[in-house]
């Protein structure tokens, strides 16, 4: 397959800013197309067999370059998207997989093998906490979970097996943000790879590849799709991890389907947009929510914590997903305060265009080594969306009256 063409097109918008970039990369000019065509194929015709055997060499010399022979690599389409996502995240390649726990899976069973060890910190995305505590178990790869707010105890526990240190920041429903720069100081200095789960931030707001991480996780079922109508999951990588990750992509068959990555694209135009008004909504919803005694936030927003300071340093934005630990004896009355907001839907993922709130219950945290709940607290988490946000403050008004 030929796509020497939209790749010329993308070079000359790498020049630009990303926002200016987002908004004129992927033109399809061979259609006269503003968008890129959505080319679905299994099979690749070529010429002649000469031809597969070219394209086979150059893929060879430069396998970031766009030639394929086979749907399962991906077509245009896919491409573009991916090479849309180099330029968001500076990094030498990033390979787009079915979801973003597909990503997760690929970063980890690309550079961990039987033996190893691997440190994760605590409060990771729950199914990414299933996967390395309980399954890599089963192959023999032992788990140490470290302290976000302690790195003694990721320096501590680092020994000869440590292959990979696997960071998800802020910290899932809880949020605590780490010193990043000292996680990458550590892992350069006993030579340990490192990953990151970026998906509350996007790079848009965090470049983990600048920072000095090997490998970058976005769920693009969040913000970068926007919409809530598509999963997709992209993975960043560095040229030290390229080849490791593009033999487990190969025979994992993690691949992301032309018309998601579609989708994904479109989402991607408006990526700085979108952001910067879920951003915008939550520090207004923040403001108001601090003004509660019974709510502690969790969120960069309070300026003399720690938290903020961590934000601060390493973050240029927050983006629309904030906690609330509350605290009150009646549980019953914190059910009745999230089944009253109108204007939030109740379920899981976050990143569309609409609000969306859960009540964690405490069997979701219940695993964690270092955060516990005491009876009396209650973890709420909030997507602040696209609505007017006096609205939201509103909503918020009527149902938490209810709170005791
Ligand atoms: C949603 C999410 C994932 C998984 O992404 P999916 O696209 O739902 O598979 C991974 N990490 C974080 C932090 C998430 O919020």
């Amino acid at each position: 397959m030929d796509i020497a063409l939209s790749w010329s097109v993308i070079n000359f918008f790498m020049s630009k800013s990303f926002k200016t970039f987002l908004k004129h990369t992927a033109k399809d000019f061979h259609n006269q197309s503003v968008n890129p065509a959505v080319v679905r194929a299994s099979t690749i015709i070529f010429k002649s067999m000469q031809h597969i055997r070219r394209t086979q060499i150059k893929a060879q010399k430069n396998p970031v370059g766009g030639h394929f022979d086979y749907g399962r690599q991906g077509t245009s389409t896919t491409y573009i998207l991916q090479k849309i996502l180099t330029k968001l995240e500076q990094s030498y390649h990033v390979f787009t997989t079915p979801t973003g726990f597909g990503s997760v899976f690929l970063a980890i069973f690309s550079v961990v093998r039987p033996n190893d060890e691997i440190l994760v910190s605590d409060p990771v995305y729950s199914p990414t906490r299933i996967l390395t505590e309980n399954y890599l178990k089963e192959f023999n790869i032992k788990t140490i979970f470290y302290n976000p707010k302690d790195l003694k105890t990721l320096e501590n526990n680092i020994s000869k097996k440590t292959k990979l240190i696997f960071v998800e920041n802020p910290g899932s429903n809880s949020f605590e943000f780490q010193d990043l720069g000292k996680i990458i100081k550590i892992a350069k200095k006993h030579k340990i790879l490192t990953a990151i789960d970026n998906t509350w931030a996007t790079p848009y707001y965090l470049k983990p590849m600048k920072l000095g991480f090997d490998m970058s996780i976005v769920s693009a079922t969040k913000y970068y799709s926007g919409h809530s109508d598509v999963m997709g999951g992209s993975l960043a990588v560095n040229k030290k991890v390229f080849n490791r990750v593009k033999i487990a992509e190969k025979i994992t068959g993690l691949r992301l389907g032309p018309d998601d990555a579609y989708l994904i694209t479109r989402g991607l135009r408006t990526l700085d947009v979108r952001l910067d008004r879920h951003s915008e909504n939550a520090k207004k919803v923040a403001a108001y929510l601090s003004k509660n005694k019974k709510i502690k936030l969790l969120y960069p927003y309070i300026r003399n914590s720690n938290n903020f300071r961590m934000w601060k340093k390493y973050y240029s934005g927050a983006s629309g997903l904030m906690g609330l630990k509350i605290r009150s004896k009646n549980i019953s009355s914190v059910r009745k305060f999230v089944n009253s907001l109108k204007l939030f839907g109740y379920g899981y993922s976050w990143g569309g265009f609409e609000s969306l709130v859960l009540h964690q219950e405490h069997r979701e945290t219940g695993n964690r080594k270092y955060m516990s709940l005491n009876n009396d607290e209650h973890l709420v988490r909030l997507h602040i969306g696209l609505e007017d946000p006096s609205d939201l403050i509103a909503d918020i008004k009527q149902a938490i009256k209810h709170l005791k």
